[in-house]
């Protein structure tokens, strides 16, 4: 299978602003930003999207969403933000590698668009 995007990310293959790395998850600036602090946390497994995660993923998920959460807290958005994880073409997936987008540094509107 051809690699995706964020593969080739966490090669190094494509260069990105990574604010955080570990053995499992790395997390780096959107190229797209939709809010003044746009930043998406993927796992190095290549899972397709968050409904096609299995249950021998669980502590890998509960870890992407603890460094989501750390990672909001290092860029100070106390004031509130966002997780996001788009699932297939209605919820607006662009990139079939699973990814959380955490979105800040403005209040947001909802429901979403
Ligand atoms: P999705 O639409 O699949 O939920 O989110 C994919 C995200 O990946 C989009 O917000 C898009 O801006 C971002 N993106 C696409 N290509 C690149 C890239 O080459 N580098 C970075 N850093 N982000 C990208």
């Amino acid at each position: 299978m051809s690699q995706t995007l964020f593969e080739k990310i966490i090669a190094r293959e494509i260069p990105a602003e990574i604010l955080y790395e570990d053995d499992r998850v790395l997390a780096f600036r959107d190229i797209q930003p939709q809010a003044p602090e746009h930043v998406l946390i993927i796992p190095k497994k290549p899972i397709p999207r968050v409904g096609d995660a299995s249950r021998e993923d669980q502590a890998l998920l509960g870890h992407l969403l603890l460094t989501a959460g750390e990672v909001a807290r290092e860029l100070g958005l106390q004031d509130g933000f966002r997780l996001v994880m788009n699932h297939g073409k209605n919820g607006g997936e662009t990139v079939p590698h699973l990814h959380c987008h955490l979105l800040g540094g403005r209040p947001l509107k909802w429901p979403p668009g």
